[in-house]
Parts: C-alpha cells; structure tokens; sequence
C-alpha cells in the first residue's frame, strides 16, 4: 500500500476508540435482529478500508465500538444487514436498505449512532455504535514478535495503518522503516532498546520513510534509486546506499541482507535475515491483499517479473520465514510458511499470465492527488496484482536508471522520479556547482549504445557536464533492435 507516497498526507489523523455503553439484551431471542454490522470508509477511489468493531456481532449485544482512525473523510459508511426481508432498518432516523452501505458523518470527537431493527412481531431492536474521531498522530505502540524484534504502528492514516520494525543484535538496533507519524519516535524506541539506532528504508514512500528525518545521527540504509524520492534535506552524509546483496550486520550474527525487488518502485529493497527466517518486505510484494504496481513511477511489469523472480531464487528453500509487511492489518492470511512461499509464487504467476495475455485484470480507476490513474485488478491465489495496463514491457532502448549527482556526490531533486517509462524530467542544481556527473544504467544488458550530449558512455559509465546556467541533459538509449529513446532532463538553476 503506499497511500502515502504524498507528503502532504502527514496531516489529518484521527481515530475511533472503544467505549462500552451498557447492554441492554433484552431482543435478544426476538425477531429483528441484524446478521452483519459493518463500518469502513474508502481510503482512496479504489481501497476499501473496514474499521474492526470492539466485539463480532452477537446475538445478544446490542452495543458495539470501533477502534479504527482514518485521515482522509469525515464521512463514513454503516452497513447493516438483516436477513429478514420484511424487516425495517433505521440508521439515526433514516430508514436504509439492508446491506447497503449507508454514510453518516464523523466528527471529531465522540460520535454516537443508533440502528433500528423493525420486525414483523412490532419488537424494535435498538444498536447502539459509538466512534471517537481523535489526532493519534503522535502515539506509537508496539508488539514484540520475536526475541529482540518489535512490529511497531503508528496512526499514519488508520489506526496501525504503517507497519515497521525493530530488530536487535548484540551490538546494533536497526529500525526497518520510520512510518509517518509525527510524535518523539526516537524517544518511543528508547523504551525497548538502549542500542544505537540505524535505520533502513524499503521504499522511497513517504509512508515508509516519513520520520527518517528524526534520525539525523542514524545511519540510514536506502536502495540508492529511491533515494531520490526523499526530500533533500531528509538526506544526511550518514545516507548509506544499498546494492542488491549488500549485508547489515548487526552483531551477535544477526544480519539482514538486502535484496533488490524492482516493481512497486525501481529501487525497493526486502531484507532478509536467514536466521531469524524474517523477510522485512514493505510494499513489494503486498501485505497480503494487493500490490500497487499502477502508480506513475512503478516500474514496468516486466521488470517486476524479474524482481520476484531473484527473490524466489534467494528464499528458495526457506519453508519457515515469516514476512514482516509494510501494512499487515492487510494481512488476510499470515504470511508465514507455505503461505508466504505461495505468495511470492503467486504473485509471480499473476505476472507471467498478465504479461503473456493470459489474465487480464479488472479495470478500475483511481486519482493520487491530480495523478489520474487507470489500472487492472488481477488475482492469483494468494496475490493481489494492481497493475498499470500501459506499462507491462520495458522498452529496448529503456534506462534502468538515470543517476545526477554533484561532483561531491550529493544527489539533485528530481521531479518527477525517475522511472523507465519516463523520459523527461527536471532536475534543480544549485547554483554554487558548475558540473554534473550523469551516470545513465541500460535496463537490457544487450544495449548497442548510450551517449550522454552526443557523448558516448556505457552502462554504469559516468560522464561529467558542466553546467552553464539552465540546460537540457539529453541521454540517448540505442536498444538491441536499434530503436532509440531519448531521456531529457531539463537543469533548473
Ligand atoms: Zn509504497
């Protein structure tokens, strides 16, 4: 899930928590009574989001709470179903249909709802759901899951919406993931470790990354082609950029190699640790219920196939590790076991189908902001592929990564991100340098040729451009078949 790829979502957080009203159970053996109770809200056009009441529904329990926040509405949706057809449903007064979803306010605060339940025998079964809207941006909680190893949550977007986790060696702590909270994270973490704290970032998506700024004096581990998502000034000397296999060690012979799972975006990163059997995936494989391989900057579908097809290859024959999602109330099934080997494997099966045109998925369309977007929802067993229908092959002549940096090696800020079906871009260079050092990555190795200004170069290869005020950085890409594309990128000063 990556709602939260928008900075700008950090705001608007709040929650419904339990209160118990007494119950009064007197219908309970009469006629009129609701088979299902259902509350969420549409977290975006395309993602259902249901808020989990305090208790399932009883037959005997006319009073329920939710424990759920969600950021994005005021409004929410009450379904309540009653079997009998001849029954009557009131939700606050206004008669509903049966199982029809029914939207009501929120307001911040407590808000009190009354269902009504009519039947034939003129006996009234009165629900009664209470909801506290509430700013729980600044609360983290946490599970231990494991010796040494926390899943913690914080209330991002619904209540334990980002996932991440904490993971100690004998020597070291490392923080997979930051979420998007705004509370004292550090001071959260120092109730379960006294350890010095690094961190690594699965993802570039602020909902990944939000609070990596809070860990000024951190190492931070991030797949360097998603570095460039973060905001500039997230960025410290103390960045370390991961190449696929790259290992962090954290002492007493915990490690976590890092694994490069390109699709969701170019540079996502799983980290695997082998003894624990722990992958920490974030959003490159789903949490369980879909994978976003629709947004502007995922990679082709193509390139995803491969992804999981090098991750098969490095948990091969791991038939106890559980994987550690990036949003696990996504969870349907717990991804442990055979369940998380199917999932990957299920996953890559929806891709080799959709890529040889034997599965198409549903189409659907969603908006990120005034990003219009048009996607089919696929599944294969366990896997929920979301996949942008115009972006399944990568191109001969694609880069796999367009690289600017200052000659010291600090990064430019890219907009938008690179991504290989995108060939213009701009970048802002200060202006205090008078040089760039582009390094341009063919994604097909079988490439004829790479020039940058008419300067030829190779794959990996960096050449220097001075910058004379604004300009264009023009990279040409000569495919396997002789087709050419052509990568701009405009220099802002
Ligand atoms: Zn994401």
């Amino acid at each position: 899930m990556v709602r939260g790829y928008r900075l700008s979502w950090l705001g608007f957080v709040f929650a419904v928590w339990p209160v118990f009203m007494p119950v009064a159970a007197l219908h309970a053996q009469q006629a009129g009574i609701l088979s299902s109770l259902e509350i969420g809200s549409h977290k975006t056009p395309i993602e259902y989001l249901r808020f989990p009441l305090d208790q399932p529904l009883s037959a005997s329990r006319f009073d329920y709470t939710a424990t759920v926040s969600d950021q994005y509405t005021a409004k929410f949706n009450i379904t309540a179903t009653d079997p009998a057809a001849n029954d009557k449903i009131t939700i606050n007064g206004v008669a509903v249909k049966s199982g029809v979803p029914y939207e009501v306010d929120l307001q911040e605060g407590v808000n009190k709802y009354e269902i009504t339940v009519d039947s034939d025998e003129a006996t009234t079964a009165r629900y009664h759901l209470t909801v506290n809207r509430k700013d729980l941006s600044k609360v983290y909680t946490s599970e231990k899951i494991g010796d040494g190893i926390w899943r913690v949550f914080d209330f991002g977007g619904t209540r334990g919406d980002e996932s991440f986790y904490l993971i100690t060696g004998a020597k070291r702590a490392l923080l997979l993931d930051t979420g998007m909270g705004k509370g004292d994270l550090p001071a959260y973490l120092r109730t379960l470790t006294n350890l010095p704290i690094d961190v690594a970032i699965t993802h570039g998506h602020g909902d990944h990354f939000g609070q990596v700024n809070e860990f000024k004096n951190s190492t931070v581990y991030i797949g360097e082609q998603d570095a460039t998502r973060l905001p500039l000034d997230f960025i410290t000397p103390k960045f370390h950029y991961l190449k696929d296999g790259d290992v962090i060690d954290l002492g007493g012979g915990r490690q976590l190699e890092a694994i490069n799972v390109p699709g969701h975006t170019i540079g996502s990163m799983v980290y695997l640790d082998r003894k624990d059997n722990l992958l920490i995936t974030g959003d490159a494989l789903s949490s369980g219920s879909m994978v976003y391989m629709f947004m502007p900057n995922t990679t082709a579908l193509d390139e995803y196939l491969q992804g999981l097809k090098h991750l098969q290859s490095k948990i091969n024959g791991m038939n106890d590790l559980t994987f550690l999602v990036g949003h696990s109330y996504q969870e349907k099934v717990p991804l442990k076991g055979a369940a998380a080997q199917e999932l990957v494997a299920d996953m890559r099966a929806a891709a080799e189908k959709v890529l040889a045109g034997q599965l198409v998925g549903k189409a659907a369309y969603t908006s990120f902001g005034t990003h219009k977007l048009e996607l089919r929802q696929a599944y294969v067993g366990l896997a929920g592929l979301w996949y942008n229908p115009h972006n399944l092959h990568t191109a001969p002549g694609a880069l796999n990564y367009l690289d600017i940096k200052t000659p010291e090696g600090q990064l430019l800020k890219w907009d938008p991100v690179f991504a290989s079906q995108t060939t213009t871009y701009t970048v802002e260079a200060p202006a205090s340098i008078s040089a760039a050092v582009v390094t341009p990555t063919a994604y097909w190795p079988n490439y004829k040729r790479i020039t940058v200004n008419g300067r030829e170069v190779k794959s990996g290869g960096s050449h220097t451009v001075q910058l004379s005020g604004a300009g264009t950085i023009d990279v040409v890409l000569t495919g396997n078949d002789g087709s050419t594309e052509t990568y701009s990128v405009h220099v802002k000063r």
